[in-house]
Parts: C-alpha cells; sequence; structure tokens
C-alpha cells in the first residue's frame, strides 16, 4: 500500500502570529527576533525577506537591510498555544501526528481513505482550513514520505499545496541540487561537486558501490536512497517521542559569543515549547556544536530531577554550551542544536522538585541574565525542612559523546 505523508509547514510562523494578532502589521515587514544589540532574527514576514532579511542574521544586520521594518520580540508562549490549536486540527485526520517544531508537522495519512476521503482531499482540506479557522497562511505537501513531503511543502512556499504521486517521485526529484535533500550539507555537496555532481539526477546516475567507496558504507547507502526519495522512517507522535530537538544551521559561521548565546536560548526555547505541548518533563539537556572545520560535539547534563521548568533548561543549555566553547580555538560555530531526553509525563512529576535554595539560585541566575520575566514560579509553597540538600546541576557520567571525527553534514 502506499504511504501518504502530508507535512505541513506554517509560513514565517512568529511574524505570521504577529500580524495576525496586530492588524496594523498585515504587508509590512515584521521581523521577529532578540532585540538587544546582540540579537539575531528568529523568523522574517515575507514583506521582510524582500529586503533580504532571513532567520538567523544579526538582528543589527537586519535593522540596516530594513530600517522601517516592524522589529518585535517573540511570544513563545502565544506561538505554543496556536501550535497546539493547529495539531489538534490536523489530529482530526489521524492518529500520527508528529510535530517536528512548533511550526511543522507529519502527519500519517495512510490507510485514513474510508474515514477521511482520498489523502489528496484530505491536504486541500486541511490547506483551506488552517488559515480559515486559525488565521495563518501555511504550504502543505503531500507524498509518500517524510522526505518526500517535506519537499513537496517546500517547493509550495509560500502558501501553496504540492503532491507528489509515486510516479511523479522521479520527474520531481532530479532537476534539484543536491543539497535540497535531508542529510546532505555543504561538505558532502562539496564532495559531490567535485566529483561533476550537482543535481539529484546526476547522484541517481552513481552506482551504489561507487557511493560507498566515496562515503564509505552508511553515507554511501545513505546517498544512493536519498537519490530516489526513498525514506521509510515513521511519523512518530509526541507522546511516544525518546526525545525532542531543535537544531539551527547558520547562514554563515558566527564567532560572537553573544551571537551563539542568543541562538542557544531561541533553540532552548523552541523545544520546551514542545516539551510544554507534548505534557512531557525531561531529565537530560544535550547542546550540540558543530564547528566551522565540520567536526560535531555533543555535550549532555542529567538534571536532579524531570523538568519543564524553562529557566532550568535555559541554564543547563548555557553551563553545556560553555563547556563545548572552551574547545574553541578559534572557530566559528556553523550548527547549534538543543535536545531534550530522559522524558516522562509531566502527570508524574516530582512533588519536591528542587529544593529551595537552588530554585531561588536558579530564579537569580535567569533573571539576572534573561530579565525579569525570564522565570515565573508555580503554585509552589514552602518546603518541609527534609528538603534534599541543593544538588548542582551535574553532567552525567555516561553517554556523553564526543565524535571528534568530521560530520557527514
Ligand atoms: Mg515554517
Amino acid at each position: 500500500m502506499t504511504r501518504w505523508i502530508l507535512h505541513l509547514d506554517m509560513d514565517a510562523f512568529f511574524a505570521s502570529v504577529e500580524q495576525l494578532d496586530n492588524p496594523q502589521l498585515a504587508g509590512k515587514p515584521v521581523i521577529v527576533g532578540g532585540l538587544g544589540p546582540r540579537g539575531v532574527v528568529a523568523t522574517a514576514s515575507y514583506e521582510a525577506r524582500t529586503f533580504g532579511v532571513h532567520s538567523a542574521m544579526p538582528m543589527a544586520k537586519a535593522r540596516r537591510l530594513c530600517p522601517h521594518g516592524v522589529f518585535l520580540a517573540p511570544r513563545f508562549e502565544r506561538y505554543q498555544q496556536l501550535s497546539a490549536r493547529i495539531h489538534s486540527l490536523v489530529s482530526q485526520y489521524s492518529p500520527l501526528v508528529e510535530p517536528v517544531s512548533l511550526d511543522e508537522v507529519f502527519v500519517d495519512l495512510t490507510g485514513t481513505e474510508r474515514l477521511h476521503g482520498p489523502p489528496e482531499q484530505v491536504a486541500r482540506e486541511i490547506h483551506s482550513r488552517i488559515p480559515e479557522e486559525v488565521g495563518l497562511p501555511c504550504s502543505v505537501g503531500l507524498a509518500p514520505n517524510k522526505l518526500l513531503a517535506k519537499l513537496a511543502s517546500n517547493a509550495a512556499k509560500p502558501g501553496g499545496l504540492r503532491v507528489i504521486r509515486p510516479e511523479e517521485v522521479a520527474g520531481f526529484l532530479t532537476p534539484l541540487p543536491v543539497e535540497a535533500l535531508w542529510g546532505i550539507g555543504p561538505k558532502t555537496a562539496r564532495k559531490l561537486a567535485s566529483r561533476g555532481i550537482y543535481t539529484v539526477g546526476d547522484l541517481q546516475g552513481v552506482e551504489a558501490s561507487l557511493l560507498v567507496s566515496w562515503f564509505g558504507p552508511k553515507l554511501g547507502e545513505h546517498l544512493w536512497r536519498l537519490a530516489r526519495g526513498l525514506d521509510d522512517s515513521p511519523v512518530v507522535p509526541l507522546r511516544e517521542a525518546k526525545s525532542l530537538s531543535q537544531e539551527l544551521t547558520l547562514p554563515e559561521d558566527v564567532y560572537r559569543l553573544e551571537e551563539i548565546q542568543a541562538h542557544l536560548r531561541g533553540l532552548t526555547r523552541q523545544v520546551w515549547g514542545r516539551l510544554r505541548q507534548a505534557g512531557l518533563l525531561a531529565r537530560v539537556v544535550r547542546v550540540k556544536l558543530r564547528w566551522s572545520d565540520f567536526s560535531t560535539h555533543t555535550r549532555q547534563l542529567k538534571l536532579p530531577e524531570p523538568t519543564d521548568h524553562l529557566g532550568l533548561l535555559l541554564e543547563a543549555a548555557r553551563q553545556l554550551l560553555a563547556r563545548l566553547l572552551a574547545t574553541r580555538e578559534g572557530r566559528g560555530v556553523r550548527l547549534l542544536g538543543v535536545g531534550l531526553a530522559g522524558l516522562t509525563p509531566a502527570s508524574f512529576r516530582p512533588l519536591h522538585l528542587f529544593a529551595p535554595e537552588e530554585i531561588d539560585q536558579l530564579v537569580w541566575g535567569a533573571q539576572a541574565k534573561y530579565g525579569p520575566g525570564a522565570l515565573q514560579l508555580g503554585e509552589q509553597g514552602p518546603h518541609p525542612p527534609e528538603s534534599p540538600l541543593p544538588k548542582r546541576l551535574q553532567p552525567s557520567t555516561k553517554g556523553e559523546e564526543n565524535h571528534t571525527g568530521p560530520a557527514p553534514n
């Protein structure tokens, strides 16, 4: 049976939400991100993109390119709220819904035809219902797997709907540049280009054995499959997720510490938004960093208790970044990622999450760094005298990855 996977991607999500909530901003260049001198752009509206502004750009540069733009700080709680509405709308069509980020979701429509009609019709319905009912523009891709569905929604941007039927896969893929494929980063693309391979069509013409001799068995076989649009990865609902992560490939290497930290905070807030939305707590925080020489390192830290406390996650991520940056040696940052693992349902929230001294210290630290609104304590009452002694955030002793070799992308 043909699988049918839908990929829904909201267009310029944070900026579109700001335009929705303040109609005076409609049609204007809206730029959402850190407003401080070291801030970075999280999302730019399509009006702002015509000035050359794009996400992950230093805010100072965005202001130079688009001096008449409307510059706003992100409101993650609001984005999370609308993301949850989008999630519940698409959940009407399938139990298999996987949010990839606050503004992107995969829906497995395989075998839902009897209940909801043909997948193409469902795709059209979702594509029109999101703007009608949520008030936000979106792009939709429908294809036989996740790889192709994401490529389809990308091709449909902004505001479009693109279906790739099984018989259309080859024709769709052939003209694309190899970089369009998941997992082909600049390094692999350069290696391919040095052998005269620029498009997916070129890549299809290379024997599997040759790819394996160039890239090793794992990446070689992966590239062979990618070139043919083969991907059998499942759509995994958030409640079954083993981990949540958010990554950002920077358009250019970033050297300034403040800018690296700003990206890290943005990523942490986004992954926290998904954690909260899923009703989960995380015990393990990971930070992944790829240097300008493409070596990739991951550090992780185990928290004393599972948590969904933003301030704690920000502090843990900050500590991990500091450890990674200790090995910097003048290199720039190419990619940053924040991951949460050791996930448990929030209903199992431990009674005494942290010792009071520890909370105070964290609140103080977070507020000093991120402003007075950074951390808000819930309805926690006074702690009993037998509260455990404050534990420091301990780096976990096991499972620490340290890839020193070059990464495939
Ligand atoms: Mg989007």
